[in-house]
């Protein structure tokens, strides 16, 4: 029996040269928690080429959505971008991943920390209403390089502007509004002054984090000095979560 499921595309999104979004038909027996990835993939030379993409859709959606990076020589991403609405693309019936809420110690504040495409997580987990009956203040940073790199940009200032969630894009190559890397705006407190809110304890906060190694590095061990424990392994929570296999993307 075969480890994946074929299903269709059925809709393509474009943010620029280096980004796309996509959604596709989902077999009704894959179940995922929010926050999970998945391998997905397309028929070459006659074997399916996969990678891990993490949903950005919710458990609940009838349809799966995923956000990709452009490689120009990718194995991978030079073919899926081309996709069109009525291709065929492989999903892996197995789903996994580190960045699942239950795995917090429950907490006041939950921020989410992303560099490029390591938001997709995070918009699943923010689309799903009921994360706001755990945290009292949600806070979503969306690192990149060029303000063009900001996707879900439209939906996330609209979820800001209705709920008790804080959207804050920075850029680091492009004039904006936020510049500078994360790890820097969390050490220096710039982020959580534009956000006229304390800065980081752990006793109210509660931290996931999905992007590029030097992000990730530089974030936890800011963490780490603060007090923060990070959750080990499934079903141990902690103060803090990263996705440990999505680190190994150097640019994402
Ligand atoms: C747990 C996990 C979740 C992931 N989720 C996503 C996702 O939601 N969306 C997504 O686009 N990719 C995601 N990736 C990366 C993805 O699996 C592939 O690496 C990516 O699709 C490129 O595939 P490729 O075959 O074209 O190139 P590869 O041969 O896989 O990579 C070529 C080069 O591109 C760089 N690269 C790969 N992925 C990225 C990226 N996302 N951003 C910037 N640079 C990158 C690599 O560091 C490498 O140098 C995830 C990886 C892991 C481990």
């Amino acid at each position: 029996m075969s480890y994946y499921t074929v299903e269709r595309v059925t809709q393509v999104h474009h943010w620029d040269d280096k980004l796309f979004s996509f959604r596709c038909t989902r077999s009704p027996a894959l179940q995922f928690e929010n926050g999970q990835f998945v391998l997905i993939g397309l028929m070459v030379d006659g074997k399916p080429l996969m990678r891990a993409y993490s949903f950005v859709n919710t458990n609940t959606d009838a349809e799966l959505e995923f956000l990709s990076i452009k490689v120009p020589d990718g194995a991978l991403t030079s073919r899926l971008c081309q996709v069109k609405v009525g291709d065929e693309l492989l999903v892996s019936k197995l789903p996994k991943g580190t960045l699942v809420t239950k795995d917090l110690i429950p907490g006041d504040r939950l921020l989410l920390l992303a560099t490029g495409t390591g938001l997709a997580p995070f918009v699943s987990i923010l689309r799903d209403p009921s994360i706001f009956d755990h945290f009292k203040e949600i806070v979503l940073v969306h690192g990149v390089r060029r303000i063009s790199e900001l996707a879900y940009r439209e939906e996330l200032e609209q979820l800001a502007a209705m709920t008790r969630f804080a959207y804050y894009p920075t850029v680091t190559r492009e004039p904006f509004m936020h510049q500078g890397r994360i790890p820097e705006q969390i050490h220096s407190g710039q982020l959580f002054r534009d956000l006229g809110m304390p800065p980081l304890t752990v006793a109210s906060d509660r931290v996931m984090i999905c992007g590029n190694k030097a992000m990730l590095t530089d974030t936890v061990t800011q963490l780490d000095a603060l007090g923060f424990q990070r959750s080990t392994r499934k079903g141990q929570p902690g103060h803090y979560l990263i996705e440990q296999a999505f680190a190994g993307v150097q640019n994402a």
